[in-house]
């Protein structure tokens, strides 16, 4: 009987844990862009900025430097 009990614990523990696993993965796959922009990260003034997906260089809307798109 207390086996019983351990192993639906156990069970119940695991399920839970998994549940928590795959909330954190949703989490993570729709936080860094809620939008369709691209993320910029500026060389010059490390400035973190977002512009349309569809441009390749961005500039600096702090500074004026041009920027890459950043790839996570
Ligand atoms: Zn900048």
């Amino acid at each position: 009987m207390e086996r019983m009990i351990l192993g639906y614990v156990v069970l119940l523990l695991g399920a839970i844990a998994a549940l928590a696993v795959l909330a954190e993965r949703r989490r993570r796959r729709f936080e860094p862009q809620p939008t369709e922009d691209t993320i910029f990260r500026c060389g010059k003034c490390a400035f973190v900025y977002t512009d349309d997906q569809d441009v390749e260089v961005s500039r600096c809307p702090q500074c004026g430097a041009t920027n890459e798109a950043v790839e996570f």
